[in-house]
């Protein structure tokens, strides 16, 4: 160990302390705004206008019309721990503000160059600039400033933030990545305060534009979809009181489109999306996240916001209760609004009674109603099941014979091939050696054996076929593209069309190709040869989400062999668009052909969804279903 000069204490100079404490609070474009706005909102503003120059980097305007900063006050908006907001200690457990640290301003100002130009209500408002923390400047704004029109407000102009704090810089993002970020923040905020109306301008092209609204407008807007398309939840329990929106059929690649809010406050935390996730979790597929908003009140007492510099992070006294609270309101909504889920457990589907919801009801109930008149369904089983299978097939290939004697291929006396004497439900011989018996709903494909029926989920079985394939191709060469025969126009936020572009190279690899197309749309000349054609704007606009939502704003890592788990679902939803879908009639040959694939391609058996491919019923368990 190499022994070390020791250096004698030392107070550290000012302008150094500060640019430290700095680095806490503002750490990027983003972080500034997020003081700069919730300042806005804590003076009441019902406009906030933010303008960026360069991803925020050369310029960060904010121009709210809150009720400003009396001009005798202004100089000490900018000193440390300077604040309006609270008095006492204790204030902090009954906040209704969104700053209290008094910090943000001092912080913002050491590490750019920094004008604050205000005007209470009753004076003519004054301006101060600043550079590195340092006083330049201190006179009466120009009438022509944007802050003219109003009758009080704040305008504060943040330039070459980081200018002395090199290190700082280097660790910014592209500017199409910053105003990304800084997008998805005035989203975020604006959640909460659908009251007030945002703007952002990025090199004068425009982000993101809400007006003043109604709260569910406002919840839609920002989740991008219809005010019908909501549903709403809520719960209370003792002074905790949860509500929320979720976009009905929406379903994002990753939980960032999962918003929450306390007493008013974005917030990330861990625990709350949790109880989301978990309670919701029965209505997504493996790697789908639901878009909701989801707003916690309890009383300010019990929840420290003083845990996290920017304050994005609280501390609940009674975590446990939010949780339960929070997941049982989805978990009610997941049950009043899902249908009974069609277990495939065995086990269970044997035991149910038949009368009873769990029972099959798209292989049982459905002919009694819709396809048979009630006098030609007979109660001895074997015709009951015959019966069933073959008028449900509505893609019933009626030309291939052999397919049409159900009753005669249900008995187990069937000469098809006999694998193992105890064919349990993995000892199967294979796909291709099955029955095909027809297509039920469009969506399952029948086949028999000798030991009974097996359902396939045509999509799923696809899905997990293409996955496969897609995957090999991708280790080995990249992704074949092909070229569409007419360019897909795909719209997108304009801030995605410089996130696009930087990530062309990884694009290329997944076999798309294409190029900017106006302020708000990317012409998309070639997708993946795997895909059908009409579903390659669908996965072009799933990437963008994902580069969106990624840290790096890097769709792929260095290495490209390596597949992370965002690429294995990128090439899972590359094979989930490039399949038959359920609903979708199948040939003769189709089916058969994807079983004789099934059987090529490992672990058929599920998709990569993680859902099963098929399920097997016995005949035992038949009869055990009918009582016999
Ligand atoms: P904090 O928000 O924690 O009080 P800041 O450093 O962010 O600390 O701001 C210091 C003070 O400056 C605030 O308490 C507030 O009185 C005033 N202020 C800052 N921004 C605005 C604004 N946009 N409108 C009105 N007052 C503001
Ligand atoms: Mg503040």
């Amino acid at each position: 160990m190499s022994i070390r000069m020791r250096a004698p204490i030392r107070v550290l100079p000012r302008e150094l302390a500060e640019k430290i404490a700095a680095g806490e609070v503002v750490e990027r474009p983003a972080s500034v705004i997020k003081e700069l706005v919730e300042n806005s909102l804590d003076a009441g503003a019902t406009h906030v206008r933010v303008e960026l120059e360069d991803g925020g980097r050369k310029r960060i305007t904010v121009l709210d019309d809150g009720h400003g900063i009396p001009a005798e006050e202004l100089p000490l908006a900018l000193e440390r721990h300077a604040t309006s907001k609270i008095s006492h200690f204790d204030d902090l457990w009954n906040l209704h503000t969104m700053g209290f640290r008094g910090e943000a301003l001092p912080s913002i100002a050491a590490v750019s160059r920094f004008t604050l130009e205000s005007r209470g209500v009753s004076d003519h408002g004054r301006r101060l600039y600043l550079e590195g923390g340092q006083l330049r400047g201190d006179d009466v704004p120009e009438t022509t400033s944007p802050l003219g029109g109003f009758t009080a407000g704040t305008l504060i102009t943040v330039e070459d933030l980081f200018f002395n704090v090199p290190a700082r810089l280097k660790f910014l993002k592209s500017k199409s990545s910053e105003a990304a970020h800084i997008r998805e923040l005035l989203e975020r905020i604006a959640l909460c305060n659908p009251k007030t109306g945002f703007t952002l301008l990025s090199d004068g092209r425009k982000l993101f534009n809400v007006a003043p609204a109604a709260e569910d407008a406002r919840v839609a807007k920002v989740l991008e979809t219809a005010p019908s398309d909501l549903e709403t939840f809520e719960a209370q329990f003792e002074d905790i009181r949860v509500h929320g929106w979720l976009d009905r059929d929406g379903r994002a690649p990753n939980g960032r489109h999962v918003y929450l809010a306390v007493n008013g406050r974005m917030v990330r935390d861990k625990l709350l999306q949790q109880a989301v996730l978990v309670g919701l979790r029965s209505r997504m597929m493996e790697g789908e996240y639901p878009r909701a908003f989801v707003a916690v009140e309890v009383d300010p007492a019990d929840v420290d916001v003083n845990v996290h510099p920017a304050k994005s992070e609280v501390r609940f006294r009674r975590s446990r209760d939010v949780f339960q609270v929070l997941h049982g309101a989805l978990e009610r909504l997941s049950r009043e609004t899902k249908k009974p889920f069609y277990s495939a457990s065995l086990p269970t589907l044997a035991a149910a009674p038949l009368a009873a919801p769990a029972a099959p009801p798209e292989v049982v109930s459905a002919p009694t109603s819709a396809l048979f008149p009630a006098e030609r369904v007979s109660y001895k089983t074997k015709e009951y099941v015959a019966v069933a299978i073959g008028g449900l097939t509505a893609a019933f290939d009626t030309g291939t014979p052999e397919t049409l004697s159900p009753l005669a291929t249900l008995s187990p006396a069937s000469d098809a091939k006999r694998a193992d004497a105890d064919a349990g439900e993995k000892a199967s011989p294979g796909f291709g050696h099955l029955h095909y018996i027809g297509q039920l709903k469009n969506t399952y494909l029948l086949f028999q054996d000798a030991e009974g029926l097996v359902v396939v989920d045509q999509h799923a079985a696809h899905e997990r076929v293409n996955y496969e394939r897609i995957k090999d191709d991708f280790i080995r060469n990249g992704l074949k593209a092909q070229p569409l025969l007419v360019s897909a126009v795909v719209k997108c936020k304009p801030e995605d069309i410089g996130l696009a572009l930087e990530n062309a190279d990884a694009l290329a690899r997944l076999g798309f190709e294409f190029e900017a197309f106006g302020d708000n749309c990317l012409l998309v000349r070639a997708a993946p040869e795997a895909l059908a054609p009409d579903r390659a704007s669908e996965l072009f606009r799933a990437l963008l989400d994902e580069i969106r939502g990624s840290e790096s704003g890097q769709l792929l890592s260095d290495d490209p062999s390596r597949l992370s788990p965002k690429i294995e679902r990128i090439l899972s939803t590359s094979a989930c668009h490039a399949s038959v879908r359920a609903g979708q009639a199948l040939s003769v040959q189709e089916a058969r052909g994807l079983a004789l694939t099934m059987d090529r391609t490992d672990s058929a058996l599920n998709c990569p969804h993680g859902r099963p491919a098929s399920i097997r019923l016995t005949f035992s368990q038949i009869e055990a279903l009918f009582k016999r």
